[in-house]
């Protein structure tokens, strides 16, 4: 069988050997349930505990500051509605940026429901925004800023320490949605002087269904989830005890080898910008230098729909997606392209191509070779259609 190609990274990755011999004893060894007080317990409560250092730590932050949730989704959800909740009296409203994923705006649109006010920063051509732009935006009852740190469709990386600083010298609670940044770009939640930070363990070879919210104030003191008490109380549901190991040990590695791996995949990554730019009608989406390691995103004209790209690339055994794995199979124009001011044709066209250190330099002369023709190949068919 032919091999397949994977550059979607930024959808999923695979679970790294580290992590997987990590979570392995904790699905039949050591499967006791954390809140139980013999011993089957207490060696899952100590790798719970174990894992929250490790978390922690790779993020600069305290073991009592990590909170484990069912991924970045859910670190999004609770972090918006917490200091919603406990800010309420200060004021309701909230500012973003059009270019969040949807677990940040799709949260947002439900608070809008409960009486918040939502601002919407647009961003430059890049996909940038700046500190002073944030702060010609905020308000008396501005509560809360959620800015994140990574896109994920164009994967410009934006200044969250300069933003950060601009919304606490107006004592603004300040969010960050890391889920595309953790392992790929150094972070110290100290030094960046975020409040509350968002991480997904399947972006960076740990497993799905596991991520983190960091936060360095206290949550709504009313539980984001009822039931058995777990995460101090605040969010129930016994814990993915194997899923928080593996987390644990893939953003241990990650963040070990974060220079080596973002040197490696760097170099893949320009090598497939600089070509993909060779075809005509091509031009790289997001910011050209403030951007992850291994993201490159496109759009051609005289495309249509990203779908027949990415079809036939999938046919090429390359799989790679239009911009974000919820809406891979849509026709839509991605929200980020629009935010940015691309026209909904061209928007249409968007391809990314993300990379993981699992990538090699043959695998990148494969999609370098393959690329050009099918894009030639493409027009030329709609162009019969639509002479
Ligand atoms: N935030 C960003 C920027 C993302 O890219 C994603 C996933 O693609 C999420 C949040 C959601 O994370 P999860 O898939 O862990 O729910």
């Amino acid at each position: 069988m032919r091999e397949r190609i994977y550059v979607d990274n930024a959808a999923s990755t695979p679970v790294s050997e580290k992590a997987l011999a990590a979570m392995l004893p904790y699905f039949r060894e050591y499967f006791g349930n954390p809140s139980a007080i013999y011993s089957y317990g207490q060696e899952a409560k100590k790798a719970l505990e174990d894992s929250r250092r490790v978390v922690g730590k790779a993020i600069g932050a305290l073991n009592n500051e990590i909170y484990f949730t069912s991924g970045g989704t859910e670190s999004d959800n609770w972090a918006l509605h917490s200091v919603g909740a406990l800010k309420n009296k200060n004021g309701k409203h909230i500012i973003s940026t059009a270019i969040e994923h949807n677990a940040v705006l799709r949260t947002l649109e439900k608070m809008v429901d409960r009486g918040y006010e939502i601002t919407l920063l647009k961003p430059d051509g890049n996909g940038q925004i700046t500190a002073e732009q944030l702060e010609g935006a905020i308000r008396n009852d501005t509560v809360l800023i959620s800015i994140m740190m990574a896109n994920n469709v164009i994967g410009t990386v934006l200044p969250i320490k300069a933003l950060c600083a601009a919304a606490h010298k107006h004592n603004i609670i300040f969010h960050t949605d890391a889920v595309q940044a953790v392992t790929h770009i150094p972070i110290n939640v100290r030094s960046l002087s975020v409040d509350l930070l968002s991480l997904s363990a399947h972006k960076f070879h740990g497993p799905k269904g596991v991520g983190a919210l960091f936060s360095k104030i206290p949550l709504m003191p009313t539980p984001y989830i009822t039931g058995g008490g777990q995460e101090k109380g605040l969010r129930s549901g016994t814990e993915n005890v194997a899923g928080i190991v593996g987390m644990a040990a893939a953003i241990e590695e990650g963040t070990e080898h974060l220079t080596s791996h973002t040197q490696y995949i760097r170099v893949l990554r320009d090598k497939l910008i600089e070509n993909t730019l060779k075809i005509p009608g091509a031009y790289l989406t997001g910011d050209p230098i403030n951007r992850l390691p291994g993201h490159a995103s496109f759009v051609f004209e005289g495309i249509k729909y990203s779908v027949y790209v990415i079809n036939m690339l999938n046919e090429a055994g390359i799989c790679a997606s239009s911009g974000s794995a919820c809406s891979a199979s849509s026709t839509e124009a991605p929200h980020v392209l629009s935010a940015l001011g691309y026209d909904k044709e061209i928007a249409r066209s968007a391809l990314r191509i993300s990379l993981s250190h699992y990538n090699t330099e043959k695998e990148i002369d494969r999609i370098n070779e393959k690329l050009p023709r099918l894009i030639r190949e493409l027009r030329h068919r709609i162009e019969k259609i639509n002479p």
